[in-house]
């Protein structure tokens, strides 16, 4: 068994666009999206990092450099995707990931099952190995004014 941690956080796009939130793989309307070079979801970046860090192999900035056209724009469950292939053909697979989303705004509760049943999905592994939490930061610093999200994720692979 091993472990890895992952940590990201992306700002609001600024202008009050309302194009829609994408968060653990599942559209959020009405909520403005967050900024990146991909669809800017936080929180599979983060267990993206939580894999990669488990199979000791670096973070999700080495394998999808920013400013490379090829994802630009990209469902970052997609990466997540290329991720679990790489995890494998290292010889690991996921056993479980439990995260944590920081948000001040919106209020994720009605949406966690949803992103627990995507990130599943896009990880191979049944729903009962997913576990996605959401906190608000008690109106501190960026995340508590609404400016950004941000998530942390552990993930645990078998050998
Ligand atoms: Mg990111």
């Amino acid at each position: 068994m091993r472990a890895g941690t992952g940590y990201d956080i992306h700002r609001f796009r600024e202008g009050g666009a309302t194009e829609g939130l994408r968060l653990g793989g599942v559209d959020i309307p009405g909520v403005p999206q967050l900024e990146g070079h991909s669809d800017g979801d936080a929180l599979i970046h983060a267990i993206a990092d939580a894999l990669l860090g488990a199979a000791g192999e670096g973070d999700i900035g080495q394998h999808f450099p920013p400013g490379d056209p090829e994802t630009a724009g990209i469902d970052s469950r997609e990466l997540l995707t290329r991720i679990v292939r790489l995890v494998a053909a290292r010889g690991f697979r996921v056993h479980n990931v439990d995260s944590t989303v920081i948000a001040e705004q919106p209020v994720l509760g009605p949406h966690l099952a949803s992103m627990r049943d995507s990130i599943a999905h896009t990880l191979g592994i049944d729903p009962s190995a997913v576990n996605v939490k959401a906190t608000t930061n008690e109106g501190l610093g960026d995340i508590g004014e609404g400016r950004a999200i941000a998530a942390t994720a552990i993930a645990t692979l078998d050998e």
